[in-house]
C-alpha cells in the first residue's frame, strides 16, 4: 500500500535510509522544499519517532514511538481493501461507535478505526471491555456485503480464524475460538468480537467489526478479569509489536473476506472447527430465562451453533443474547 501524505513518505525515506539521509535528498525526492521536510520532521517527532539531525550528515530515524499509528500499520501491509481509510485516536468513546458514525456518513468498505484508549468499551449485551492505553489492539472495521441481514452474524466467523491465524503467524501461539464471539488462550480470554450492522429492506448497508485483543498488557491491572483473561505477553513473557500483529491481521481478514465474498463459507468454516474451543464438547448454553444443555455438533453458514442434545436432536442455537459455558 502506498504511503497518503507527506509525513509518511519522509517516514518511509528515513526508514529505507541506511543511516542518515539529507535533507536535501528527501527534498529531491519528494519534489518538495528543505523547509517543507524540516516541518515534516517536526510533525514525526511530535508523533514520537525520535529522529536526530546533524547539520552535514542529515536525519536519521532513532526510534519508532508504540503507537498503532496510520504510518506504521501501513509499513509494508499487503492488503488493498482492509484499511485502505485508517481513523486512528488517541482516546475515544469506543471504535465501533466511531465506525458505525462514519458507515452512516458513507465512509468506503475497509475503513479501519483504530483507538489507543477507549473511555467506554463495549462487549457483548453492553458489557464492559477493559483495556489500559496503548497496550492492546482495539479496532474496528466496515464492511458493506451483499448480504441479508440474518446473515451478518457469519462475519464473525472470519473475522475470528482470521485473529487465530495471524496470532500463530507472529507468534506462534494456537489460540481458538469460543462462540460466538471470543479468542482464547490456554482457557482465558484474549480477546472478543463485537458485530454490529445496519439493514434495511433485510438487506445489509454495512457491518462493523470490532476487536478488543490483549496484547501487552498484563489482567491483574484489572481485578473484575485477572483470573479470566490473559495476554499475548502474558503468555509469552515478552511484548509482541503490535503494529507487525495488526497488519498480519488485516491482512487475514482481506483473505478471508474475498474468500466469504466469493461463497467460500465451507473453507472458513473448517478453519472455524478447526480452531474451536467448543467443537465436541459438552455445553451449557444461558439465556435470559433459560439453559440448554448438549455437545457442542459444529456451527452452520450462518454462524449458529448447532447443538445435540440428550436425546440426539440437534438444534440452531442464534448467537444473539446467550452466553456459553463449557461443562466441566
Ligand atoms: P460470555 O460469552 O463468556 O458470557 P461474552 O463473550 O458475552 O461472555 P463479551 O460481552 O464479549 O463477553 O465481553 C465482555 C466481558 O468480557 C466483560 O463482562 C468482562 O467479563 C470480560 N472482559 C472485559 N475486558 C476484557 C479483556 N480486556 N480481556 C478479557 N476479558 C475481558
Amino acid at each position: 500500500m502506498r504511503p497518503v501524505n507527506r509525513g509518511e513518505e519522509v517516514l518511509l525515506l528515513l526508514k529505507g535510509a541506511d543511516g542518515f539521509i539529507s535533507g536535501e535528498k528527501i527534498a529531491s525526492v519528494l519534489n518538495i522544499s528543505r523547509t517543507a521536510v524540516w516541518k515534516q520532521i517536526s510533525r514525526l517527532r511530535k508523533e514520537g519517532f525520535q529522529i536526530e539531525a546533524h547539520p552535514r550528515m542529515g536525519y536519521s530515524l532513532v526510534l519508532s514511538p508504540d503507537r498503532l499509528l496510520p504510518s506504521e500499520i501501513r509499513d509494508g501491509i499487503k492488503t488493498s481493501l482492509i484499511g485502505s481509510e485508517i481513523f486512528y485516536y488517541e482516546k475515544i468513546e469506543s471504535t465501533n461507535a466511531i465506525a458505525k458514525n462514519l458507515a452512516m456518513n458513507g465512509a468506503k468498505e475497509g475503513t479501519l478505526v483504530i483507538a489507543e484508549e477507549q473511555t467506554r468499551g463495549r462487549g457483548r449485551l453492553d458489557r464492559d471491555w477493559l483495556s489500559p492505553a496503548n497496550s492492546n489492539i482495539l479496532m474496528s472495521l466496515i464492511f458493506r456485503p451483499n448480504l441479508q441481514a440474518a446473515k451478518a452474524f457469519s462475519m464473525i466467523m472470519l473475522t475470528s480464524v482470521a485473529i487465530v491465524k495471524a496470532i500463530q503467524v507472529t507468534t506462534s501461539l494456537v489460540a481458538q475460538i469460543k462462540w460466538p464471539n471470543d479468542i482464547y488462550l490456554y482457557n482465558k480470554k484474549l480477546g472478543g468480537i463485537l458485530t454490529e450492522f445496519n439493514a434495511e429492506q433485510d438487506r445489509v448497508n454495512f457491518v462493523v467489526i470490532g476487536v478488543g485483543l490483549n496484547v501487552n498488557f498484563d489482567p491483574c491491572l484489572y481485578p473484575e478479569i485477572k483470573d479470566t483473561a490473559t495476554s499475548l505477553k502474558k503468555v509469552m513473557g515478552k511484548e509482541v509489536k503490535r503494529a507487525v500483529l495488526l497488519r498480519s491481521i488485516l491482512e487475514e481478514i482481506e483473505r478471508g473476506y474475498s474468500d466469504f465474498s466469493k461463497g467460500r463459507i465451507s473453507q472458513i468454516r473448517s478453519e472455524w472447527d478447526h480452531y474451536s474451543l467448543v467443537t465436541g464438547k459438552h455445553i451449557r448454553i444461558h439465556s435470559l430465562d433459560n439453559v440448554e444443555e448438549g455437545i457442542a455438533e459444529s456451527i452452520d453458514d450462518d454462524g449458529c451453533l448447532i447443538l445435540r442434545d440428550i436425546n440426539g436432536n440437534t438444534k440452531r442455537i442464534l448467537s444473539g443474547d446467550v452466553s456459553l459455558r463449557v461443562s466441566e
